[in-house]
């Protein structure tokens, strides 16, 4: 790892995103953050004490040790877990306090062994219900939901205390994708309706990310469970110039800065090859800055040829393949401008400096915000 190279959170700017979240939704509407991944880069621990600040009831995360590191860190609100574990990890849930999504017969069937031999008092302890309504990943369906709810209840030391499903094409405007969306919304419904047939109350029902909280105000239910939106992003670009031609206006920023600095400035003449494969070859004579940052820090190879970065608010571009620990930049000839160790903005929010955002990385790189910014594995992330 090189010290130079690390990222920034901006607490202020989560702090400001959760509470416009809160406000946007509606008022009665419970809110959950989804943490999981470390807040997608942003420090789980930290963004959890943000929400609970701003009076988020729940925190997602995707694994038990993601919950347990919460727990740890002294964070009161509820967890949801939104992955599956394997019943070795499932007495943690109960030592923890996380609350699991469930469904089908093996899966509960174990968890009320473990609960059984878990709990030696009256506790009953509470479980999600996930709901496969479309997505394809977990949840059972609809015509079987209120047979697992029986069983859920049924149990000595269980018992329902939600139902959640997944939108799988919220993001998308296209008819046919919102089509989909609102027969997942009606497959959901019947779920509850499902449950409550068995004379069991459903609990908080939810069925919305970031996207479908965007596009489908209405589905919002009694709770939300916004992700990329509490760090800065819309989901894509369509749901944002959707919102505004809507009138909506959710204000977001960037919460996230990629930093290093320049630690070489190599003067080249014109036809000098640059990097692997020889991709790029100096058109010109020019100085190429060398930067201690690569794609195993996370600056994802196919950033290149594409990216450019700022330095002392300019943009430059990135040359030749993009290496494991390093990458090069054109800064031009004698360019005084550029000097050896000045920082390097690659991406982040206004007031770091940079000049593109994570969306821009995203869209040069054929992905989405969600991996620029949950794949700096080994940058260090200092609080700002
Ligand atoms: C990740 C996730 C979310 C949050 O998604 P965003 O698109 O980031 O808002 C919500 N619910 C579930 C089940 C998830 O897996």
């Amino acid at each position: 790892m090189n010290r130079c190279t690390r990222a920034f959170i901006y607490k202020d700017n989560i702090k400001f995103n959760l509470e416009q979240i809160r406000k946007y939704v509606n008022p009665s509407v419970k809110l959950c953050v989804a943490v999981k991944a470390d807040a997608y880069g942003h420090n789980a621990v930290l963004t959890s004490k943000i929400a609970e600040e701003a009076g988020y009831e729940y925190l997602a995360v995707a694994s038990v040790d993601e919950g347990i590191e919460l727990r740890k860190n002294g964070i009161k609100a509820k967890i949801l877990l939104l992955s599956l574990s394997t019943p070795e990890e499932m007495s943690d849930f109960f030592k923890y306090d996380i609350t699991p999504l469930v469904f089908s017969h093996e899966y509960i069937g174990e968890l009320i062994k473990v609960s059984d031999s878990y709990f030696k008092d009256q506790t009953k302890f509470e479980v999600f219900l996930a709901v496969d309504t479309g997505m394809g990943r977990i949840g059972t369906y609809p015509e079987t939901a209120g047979d697992e709810a029986v069983l859920i209840n049924s149990s000595a030391h269980l018992k329902l205390a939600g139902m959640c499903t997944h939108l799988a094409v919220s993001d998308s405007l296209s008819p046919s994708d919102q089509e989909f969306t609102d027969d997942q919304f009606k497959a959901f419904k019947l779920a509850v309706e499902n449950v409550r047939a068995k004379g069991i109350d459903p609990g908080i029902c939810s069925c919305e990310a970031s996207a479908g909280l965007l596009n489908n105000p209405e589905m919002q239910m009694d709770m939300v469970r916004p992700g990329i939106i509490a760090y800065g992003y819309y989901p894509d670009e369509i749901t944002e110039k959707y919102l505004k031609s809507k009138g909506f206006s959710l204000k977001l920023k960037p919460c996230l800065s990629l930093e290093t600095k320049v630690v070489a400035i190599r003067s080249f003449p014109a036809g000098k090859s640059v990097s692997y494969g020889r991709t790029w070859e100096t058109p010109c004579d020019t100085d190429i800055a060398v930067l201690p940052i690569g794609y195993a820090d996370g600056l994802l190879r196919r950033f290149s040829p594409g990216l450019t970065v700022t330095i002392n608010g300019k943009n430059y571009p990135v040359v030749g393949r993009i290496c494991m620990d390093q990458c090069m930049v054109d800064i031009g000839k004698n360019n005084p401008d550029v000097k050896l160790w000045d920082r390097v903005v690659i991406f982040g929010p206004e007031e770091s400096g940079a000049l593109n955002t994570a969306d821009v990385l995203a869209k040069i790189g054929n992905t989405i915000s969600y991996e620029v910014l949950t794949c700096l594995k080994r940058v260090e992330k200092d609080i700002r």
